[in-house]
């Protein structure tokens, strides 16, 4: 099912799959429902594992992957005996404090397995609003990538007030891809998609297959969509389809909850694609 509007129509539609193989940078945000186990409060190694091998597969074809992870706080919760959910906010900066290093250690192992490095990245909503900060953070991030290094990316939790948050790393890595000009922006879910209704509570629910155009009828399928249970939900996810395609980022929501999940999406997996709207801003000088 497609959401197309006049003149829109007669353009082809790019599936998911290829969207991905064609991307000569594509920014990948895993969420932590993924990535860290509800249960034991420890990551999800093998999963972990199979990402890691996906986007090793992307690197081997001369492909660009840029990672936005979450997963600090649900990690560092357990010094809280919590999962983070009910944590007051200066436990929950303590939670990511601990988590981070954490996090970093099981991607910086998986990673070497193939013989990447990784280069931690923590960013606030400042350093993207700000031209210098931002054009520091992608000097960096293009440095990474010259020395084979995988840019991973998080918000700084820590110093991050509620009010200028990000909050959500869906938003995150929306303004990564716009910062790093990258082709496609895959946001690994908990579902196949948006869908036109909850499909838990209506099983005629349609999942919506491309989307051209962000309308107050795609607005409202989100927000009344309950099935995607990670902390940003479909409306975060939006949010961020509409930087990205503003950007002239495409987008893609896939589940990721089985191993492997970037090879499901090239091989047709269901998926909701964003097709970009516009021109890409250029922020900032690639070198
Ligand atoms: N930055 C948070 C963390 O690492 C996650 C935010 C989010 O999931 O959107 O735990």
């Amino acid at each position: 099912m497609s959401y197309l509007s006049g003149r829109q129509q007669s353009i082809p539609a790019m599936t998911s799959a290829v969207r991905l193989l064609l991307a000569r940078r594509l920014i990948v945000k895993i969420g932590s429902a993924l990535l860290v186990d509800a249960q034991t409060g420890e990551i999800c190694g093998p999963w972990l594992e199979s990402l890691i091998a996906d986007i090793v597969r992307f690197f081997s074809r001369g492909q660009q992957v840029i990672i936005v992870t979450s997963g600090a706080v649900a990690l560092g919760s357990s010094q809280f005996n919590s999962l983070g959910r009910s944590l007051r906010i200066e436990q929950k900066q303590t939670a990511a404090a601990i988590g981070q290093v954490r996090l970093m250690l099981a991607y910086e192992q998986s990673l070497k397995r193939h013989g990447f490095a990784l280069g931690q990245m923590l960013l606030t909503n400042e350093d993207i609003e700000d031209d210098h900060r931002r054009f520091n953070a992608w000097s960096t991030v293009q440095e990474l990538l010259k020395l084979g290094a995988v840019p991973v990316i998080n918000e700084n939790d820590t110093t991050a007030t509620a009010e200028t948050c990000i909050g959500d790393n869906d938003q995150l890595a929306a303004r990564v891809a716009e910062m790093a000009n990258a082709d496609v922006l895959v946001l690994l879910s908990d579902v196949d998609g948006l869908f036109t209704e909850d499909p838990h509570d209506n099983p005629l629910a349609r999942l919506v297959t491309e989307v051209r155009c962000i309308t107050p009828k795609i607005e409202a399928m989100a927000s009344h969509s309950h099935a995607c249970h990670s902390s940003g939900g479909m409306v975060t996810k939006l949010m961020a389809a509409r930087i990205a395609m503003d950007a002239g980022c495409g987008m893609v929501i896939a589940r990721g909850t089985e191993p492997y999940p970037l090879a499901a999406i090239e091989h047709g997996a269901p998926s909701t694609s964003f097709v970009p709207q516009a021109k890409r801003k250029i922020y900032t000088r690639e070198t």
